[in-house]
């Protein structure tokens, strides 16, 4: 097998490898480092360790309106593509500066990233850095702004829902006045009014509850919170309306979870997922609560054999005032805000709510909570 020209041919053949091997680094080097920094010539002394520092976006530009530097922040923003801005405004807020030499402070609403379909609210500052570079700072105002936004149509959507009751009660008191001599009539208007003034109560009452889940992210003063008090509760709560409706309500699954929580808020949200299941389903059907713990979450849900909610309105059903059908959700005296609620109870609990549906075959809300004590708790062990 020994020939004489086979050491000179592995030598060879070793020199190529360790070429390409060296050829490999220098070029992953080369692409990692235009990746992190998007810097191809010198920038002034320091505005490097500046803009890596820096939390919100900043951008460096060279006098051909190249970026010779962007901050993480620009980067996530979608401001900066194959080394230049991508929304022609900068661009020209940029072009501005240069000419004026003046400071700009903009409020612009652009795209995020090159084809990105999302809007972003930024605010911006751009300014000469020295003699040949523009430095470019963006805010993002984005979460405020949509926030705005929420309020405003909160507002509006508020005095939607409570002009048709207040409409109807003011109606109602007309028709008792022109009524007084017909006591069969003033008890039929007696009545009406009197049902249009218990869904304004409820409306109110929802508003202020939502309002004050809204206000803030997380709980005061958690409380260490029973899941099977909390359940057992919402059932009684529902126990007259399921009876009224012929509805078989049962529960079963994991017992002796405990959450950190609000118990009455807790409460609340079981209980609108049930007062729903027994409001969307025909007399006599069945609606189940479950409870299973596993892996340091709880998990809460809520089956109905009702009508169902179609595909692309389960997105929509947590939305404040949604209603799948809004005439069938008014008769039953629906305000469109139960699920919203339960979302927000939910979210401030550090949980989240899925909903499963089909329409003619039912629906499934789930609600899953992180456990307060896994360990113990399933050391306590599961019955059902
Ligand atoms: P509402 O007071 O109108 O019931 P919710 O916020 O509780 O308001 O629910 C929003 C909408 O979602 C309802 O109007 C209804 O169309 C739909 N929905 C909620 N729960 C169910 C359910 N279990 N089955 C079918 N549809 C439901």
């Amino acid at each position: 097998m020994d020939s004489p020209w086979l050491l000179p041919l592995s030598l060879g053949f070793g020199v190529l490898v360790g070429a390409a091997i060296v050829l490999v680094v220098v070029l992953a080097a080369r692409r990692g480092r235009r990746a992190a920094a998007v810097v191809n010539s010198v920038v002034p002394d320091g505005v490097d360790q500046v803009i890596d520092a820096l939390e919100s976006a900043g951008v460096v530009v060279d006098p051909s309106n190249n970026v010779i530097k962007a901050s993480p922040g620009a980067m996530a923003l979608g401001l900066v593509w194959n080394e230049a801005l991508v929304h022609p405004e900068l661009a020209r807020l940029v072009d501005r500066v240069r000419r004026t030499g003046e400071l700009i402070t903009e409020e612009l609403n652009i795209s995020r990233g090159p084809f990105g379909d999302a809007n972003i609210y930024l605010s911006v500052r751009v300014a000469r850095l020295g003699a040949r570079y523009v430095l470019l700072l963006a805010e993002d105002h984005t979460e405020s702004y949509r926030l705005d936004e929420v309020r405003r149509d909160f507002v509006a959507n508020i005095s939607h829902e409570l002009k048709t009751p207040i409409g109807a009660v003011a109606l109602l008191a007309e028709a008792l006045v022109s009524a007084s001599d017909e006591p069969e009539q003033v008890r039929r208007f007696a009545t009406r009014l009197q049902l249009e003034a218990e869904r304004l109560a409820k409306i109110t009452q929802e508003i202020i509850e939502l309002s004050r889940l809204q206000a803030t992210d997380a709980l005061a003063k958690p409380e260490l919170v029973d899941i099977d008090g909390v359940i057992a509760n919402a059932i009684d709560q529902n126990r007259v309306a399921a009876d009224s409706h012929r509805i078989a309500l049962v529960s079963g699954g994991d017992r002796n979870s405990q959450v950190y929580g609000e118990e009455t808020l807790l409460r609340t949200a079981v209980h609108n997922l049930i007062a729903n299941a027994i409001q969307y389903s025909p007399e006599g059907a069945r609606v189940g609560v479950g409870v299973r713990h596993h892996e340091g979450i709880v998990e809460i849900s809520v089956t109905d054999q009702g009508v169902g909610i179609p595909e692309e309105e389960l997105d929509r059903v947590f939305e404040r005032f949604f209603r799948v059908d809004q005439a069938r959700s008014r008769n039953t005296g629906g305000t469109g805000l139960g699920l919203s609620i339960v979302k927000h109870v939910v979210q401030n609990h550090g949980g989240d709510i899925r909903v499963w549906s089909q329409p003619g075959r039912g629906s499934t809300f789930t609600i899953r909570l992180p456990e307060a004590n896994p360990s113990s708790a399933a050391n306590l062990g599961a019955a059902s």
